[in-house]
């Protein structure tokens, strides 16, 4: 199992992910490279990355992940904004490619009006204009709850967008309990059959990042809203079944959830407890 948190870069870069995550006792973790209220990216020179990669191999730290910010929405048919996005993307890969992190997560994006069909051929549109097959890493489509008019909350939108990439040899996917128990898949009574699912429409080998969050909404809600982990409708026996699944033994399993609750909640996965976690009071309401 490698469990690991969404955690901060504030001021020395990875060397605060690092320590965050070794407080945690975590196996990897997930940051945001730049601020999601926008203004210019500090320079990833200035990260610390190589002490920061020491301190991880001592720690047994590896596989982490990037999430890119939510202010790229490729789904957009406004060209300011579908062009800010692949700029904002391209710039991205450079960054993590510096860093040589393996995994940028993003949101497909939200369609706002046009359709999901729209959608689907402008998020390909844009990554067919930034990709060219030799990014040393992966683009990891997030599959989302369905809330808003975002594209990919059923995995055949995520595949779609998958077939009219170029280069889908630099794409996989990001599943996210929380979204997918919100758009409809019983990952609670059947994750067997989501996986199923999973593997008939994109591919088992192509799920390589997992955010493991409860759920403040029901089933089928379509809202997006992360409780504590067993504070939820998914519930903390659901989770524990989920994360000790052997199709998920080699995949970094990122929380987000609410409160600063990340070392309760580990080892509650883990199960070397079984008290449950305060109930975090900020909702979460992207990630
Ligand atoms: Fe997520
Ligand atoms: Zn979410
Ligand atoms: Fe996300």
């Amino acid at each position: 199992m490698k469990l690991g948190a969404n955690v901060s870069v504030a001021k020395t870069g990875l060397l605060r992910a690092v320590e965050e995550s070794v407080s945690y006792e975590a196996d990897t973790y997930m940051i945001y490279t730049r601020s999601n209220r926008g203004g210019p990216a500090r320079p990833i020179e200035q990260f610390n990355r190589d002490e920061a990669l020491c301190i991880m191999s001592d720690h047994g730290l590896a596989d982490p992940v990037v999430h890119l910010s939510y202010l790229v929405n490729l789904a957009s048919q406004k060209d300011d904004t579908f062009e800010y996005g692949v700029n904002l993307l391209a710039e991205e890969i450079k960054r993590v490619e510096y860093l040589g992190f393996q995994y940028i997560v993003m949101h497909p994006g939200s369609h706002v009006g046009t359709g999901v069909q729209a959608g689907v051929k402008r998020i390909a549109e844009g990554l067919n204009a930034i990709l060219t097959g030799r990014e040393q890493l992966y683009i990891c489509l997030e599959t989302m709850a369905g809330d808003g008019s975002k594209v990919g909350s059923h995995l055949e939108e995520i595949a779609e967008i998958m077939s009219l990439v170029e280069h889908r040899s630099r794409l996989a996917v990001c599943i996210d309990t929380c979204h997918n128990y919100s758009a409809g898949y019983d990952i609670v009574n059947d994750f067997e059959g989501f996986l199923q699912q999973f593997d008939d429409v994109i591919g088992l080998p192509l799920l390589k990042v997992a955010h493991i969050n409860d759920s403040k909404t029901s089933f089928g809600s379509h809202r997006d809203r992360h409780a504590n982990i067993g504070r939820g409708s998914i519930g903390l026996d659901a989770l524990r079944r989920i994360v000790r699944h052997e199709v998920l033994e080699t995949v970094p399993l990122i929380l987000e959830t609410p409160g600063g609750h990340y070392k309760h909640e580990i080892a509650l996965l883990r199960g070397l407890t079984d008290t449950l976690p305060p109930e975090g009071s900020a909702e979460s309401d992207e990630a």
